[in-house]
């Protein structure tokens, strides 16, 4: 498979070079040529199949010219080792939960992919990188965990000082080696901006080969379509799901719908935001228009301009109207999600985390006829399932108080507090960055 910048002012790579520049030359994401199609039967017979053998079958069209078979299977096997379980919530709506991981957050797989997409392709020690990634708090934790040990790759995290929760601070400040973080006096879009700075710095970029660990990194992106496949393998009804995708950068979801234009059956996509509406907006005006990103409760989806879009409206050739009959969204506030949180665990006894309760209130109204969901291909009801993101215990405060209640740490996790963080304090200059990278 080769690879072509959506912007098109940029050869052709292949997937090894399209992981290691992470973005093209002329600023474009990368994308395959074309959307492989799954074996025939392979549908079918997907419930016989190993995580890995799906892992494996999905991933092999995409990085065939760059990975050998039984490296693909090793990477697979590394990155998928836990599981994917999908749980009832009630009679129409599950949660696919995808905090099973080291990191209790979805990008666990993405982040281990990706990490050993790169061990590899350095095997030689001729091109060491350095990732270089800004966190609000849950990618930070899973970088730092799947890139912990590779072998020529440094990776450098930047997290607003005092805006991520306890757990995820942990996370990404107690490992050593290779990890570094940067706690920075400062909001994420600070940190975002200080990155986004460095990779156009022309004297950082002649002593440091740099990488993003973000979804715009093909290695990254594209294993996010195993989860739709795991959650199939455990759909029992005999419609297609409605899935439901709590969106901010709108990689995961647009992994997704890579999966369905390969050939996973998918009723509709919900893309559900909190008040970071430009997508919302957009599939009901035509219009696209980015805005400043706004805090909310569900931190990791406060995404102003969402990278990821242009590659969704590529998969439906840019054709705004078929794009709209797969795909809809619906915006929900911070009082919602806090509320959805309370009732869902009143009246199911299942605790969401912020970013979950987000996409269970978007399928709960999708489903509900009097609901002010815009109309939408006149299809209502069924049965779906949410993507639940991460743990509730990485958003104690605001999980606690709408449950009234502790939440339990799992035992993945009750080893970091014991731990001790370890990070470099620095103030959101630009300046102050660049020195202490170029001393480093
Ligand atoms: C990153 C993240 C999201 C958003 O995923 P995108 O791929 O950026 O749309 C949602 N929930 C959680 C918990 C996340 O960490």
């Amino acid at each position: 498979m080769k690879y072509y910048s959506l912007n098109k002012q940029s050869p052709i790579v292949t997937f090894e070079q399209a992981t290691v520049k992470g973005q093209a030359p002329d600023k474009g994401l990368y994308f395959p040529e074309n959307i492989p199609q799954l074996p025939k039967g392979f549908i079918e017979n997907l419930k016989q199949y190993s995580k890995e053998e799906i892992g494996v079958t999905v991933m092999q069209p995409y990085v065939a010219d760059s990975l050998p078979n039984v490296e693909l299977h090793r990477i697979v096997a590394e990155t998928v080792n836990f599981n994917f379980p999908l749980v009832k919530i009630n009679e129409s709506i599950y949660s696919l939960e995808l905090f099973h991981g080291p990191t209790l957050a979805f990008k666990d797989v993405g982040a281990r992919f990706m990490s050993r997409c790169l061990g590899y392709f350095n095997r030689n020690n001729n091109q060491k990188v350095t990732v270089l990634v800004a966190t609000s708090g849950d990618t930070g934790g899973a970088v730092a965990n799947g890139f912990l040990g590779v072998e020529g790759v440094e990776v450098i995290i930047l997290y607003p000082s005092g805006k991520v929760s306890p757990v995820q601070e942990l996370q990404l400040t107690t490992l050593g080696q290779n990890i570094t973080a940067l706690e920075v006096q400062g909001n994420f879009d600070d940190c975002q901006a200080i990155v986004k700075q460095a990779f156009m710095d022309v004297d950082i970029n002649a002593k440091l080969s740099l990488t993003s660990a973000n979804s715009i990194n093909v290695a990254r992106w594209l294993p996010q379509q195993l989860y739709y496949f795991y959650a199939h393998q455990q759909w029992q009804q005999n419609d297609a799901p409605v899935v439901c995708v709590p969106s901010g950068n709108f990689g995961n979801i647009c992994a997704g719908m890579m999966a369905f234009a390969s050939g996973l059956p998918v009723a509709n996509f919900i893309a559900a935001c909190n008040s970071n509406d430009v997508v919302t907006n957009y599939l009901q005006t035509e219009q696209y228009s980015p805005k400043q990103a706004v805090a909310t409760v569900s931190n990791a989806m406060d995404v102003g301009n969402p990278s990821n879009f242009v590659r969704i409206q590529q998969i439906f050739n840019n054709e705004f109207s078929s794009l709209k009959n797969k795909l809809s969204s619906i915006s929900i506030s911070d009082e919602t999600t806090k509320q959805t949180i309370t009732e869902v665990y009143k009246n199911y006894n299942y605790t969401l985390d912020p970013h979950g309760a987000v996409a269970f209130n978007a399928l709960e109204n999708y489903f509900n006829e009097d609901s002010q969901f815009p109309p939408f291909g006149g299809v209502r009801g069924g049965c779906g399932y949410i993507l639940e993101t991460a743990h509730p215990v990485k958003f104690p405060d605001v999980v606690e108080e709408a449950i009234g209640k502790k939440i339990e740490v799992p035992e993945e996790v009750k080893y970091l507090f014991n731990k001790t963080k370890k990070s470099t304090l620095l103030s959101s200059n630009y300046n102050d960055f660049k020195e202490w990278l170029m001393n480093k």
